[in-house]
C-alpha cells in the first residue's frame, strides 16, 4: 500500500485511525510494522516542535521512506504546526498530511492561516487537518495556557469558509498525562458532529478510557491521537532492559527492545480503534 494522503486513510475502515508521534528511527519502524503486522493503516506523525529541531528533517525522510516501502497503508503527518513554513517543509520533504493549528488565534484568524496552508497543499495533493478550540496541556515541550473547548457554533462558519480533510476538536481531552479521571463533553462532541461534514480527530489519546474511545469513534471520531503512551512505552522498554546487563551498553539490543514495546503498543491501539470498539457499544 504505501504512503497514503489523510483524506485516503479515514476511508479505509469504518473506525478510527491511530496517529501516534513518532521521534526517531525505532519509533517510526514500531509504528509502522505494528500496522503491517495488523493488516491495518496508520497514521505516523512528528510534532512541529520536533521536526524543527536541528537534524530532524532526516528523520522526516526516513519516516516517508518507511511509509512508501510498506505493505500497510501509511499516513506521514506533520502535527501541530502553527505556520505556514513548517508545513511547507514537511510537504517539500514528501509528508502527505499536514495540522495546521490556528486554535489559539481568532476565528477569522485561524480561517486565514488555514486558508494559506489549503491553498499550498492542495496543488500538491497532500491533506490538511485543522482545530478548532484549543487543547490544555503540554505538546512536545509547548504548553498551552488558554485551553478552550470547541464552540459548535463556529463549525459551520469554519468549515464553510476553509478546505480541510479534518477537523481536531476541543472537548475536555488534553495533551500529555490527564490529572484525575479524564471527562469528555459528549453533548458537545454530538452538535460539533451534526453540524462538520468532515472526519473529526480527537488528540490527547493517552489515558482516556476504553469506553471513551468506543463512544467517540460512534460519534464520527475518525483519527485519535496518542503522543505521551509512545513516549512512555518507549523510555520504560529502554529504562527495563539496560537494567538487565548495564554495563554491556547494548546498542542494539536496547533500542530494538523500545522498537518492539512500540509495536506492541501501537498494534493494540489499532485494532482497538478499527474493531474492537465495537464491541462497547
Ligand atoms: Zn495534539
Amino acid at each position: 500500500m504505501g504512503l497514503v494522503t489523510l483524506e485516503e486513510v479515514m476511508k479505509i475502515h469504518d473506525g478510527a485511525v491511530g496517529a501516534f508521534s513518532t521521534y526517531d528511527l525505532y519509533s517510526a519502524q514500531g509504528i509502522i510494522n505494528a500496522a503491517e503486522e495488523k493488516g491495518l493503516p496508520v497514521i505516523a506523525m512528528i510534532g512541529s516542535p520536533v521536526l524543527n529541531k536541528l537534524g530532524n528533517e532526516e528523520l522526516g525522510e526516513i519516516m516517508v521512506n518507511l511509509a512508501k516501502k510498506s505493505s500497510a497503508p501509511v499516513c506521514v503527518f506533520l502535527d501541530h504546526s502553527k505556520d505556514l513554513a513548517t508545513c511547507i517543509k514537511a510537504i517539500r520533504l514528501g509528508f502527505s498530511a499536514v495540522m495546521i493549528d490556528g486554535s489559539h488565534l481568532s476565528l477569522e484568524e485561524n480561517i486565514e492561516v488555514t486558508n494559506k496552508v489549503t491553498e499550498v497543499a492542495r496543488g500538491v495533493g497532500v491533506s490538511v487537518e485543522a482545530e478548532l478550540g484549543a487543547l490544555a496541556g503540554i505538546e512536545d515541550g509547548e504548553e498551552v495556557k488558554n485551553a478552550k473547548m470547541t464552540d459548535p457554533t463556529h463549525v459551520d462558519k469554519f468549515l464553510s469558509s476553509t478546505d480541510v480533510d479534518a477537523l481536531a476538536v476541543s472537548i475536555g481531552n488534553a495533551h500529555g498525562l490527564y490529572k484525575g479521571e479524564p471527562k469528555l463533553d459528549f453533548e458537545r462532541l454530538q452538535k460539533i458532529a451534526d453540524i462538520a461534514n468532515v472526519p473529526l480527530v480527537l488528540h490527547g489519546g493517552t489515558g482516556l478510557t476504553v469506553e471513551q474511545f468506543a463512544k467517540g469513534v460512534s460519534m464520527g471520531i475518525k483519527k485519535i491521537n496518542i503522543g505521551t503512551e509512545v513516549k512512555k512505552t518507549y523510555i520504560d522498554a529502554f529504562i527495563e532492559t539496560s537494567k538487565v546487563n548495564p554495563a554491556a551498553h547494548d546498542m542494539v539490543g536496547i533500542p530494538l527492545a523500545c522498537k518492539d514495546a512500540v509495536k506492541e503498543m501501537v498494534k493494540d491501539k489499532l485494532e482497538f480503534f478499527a474493531r474492537g470498539y465495537k464491541e462497547l457499544l
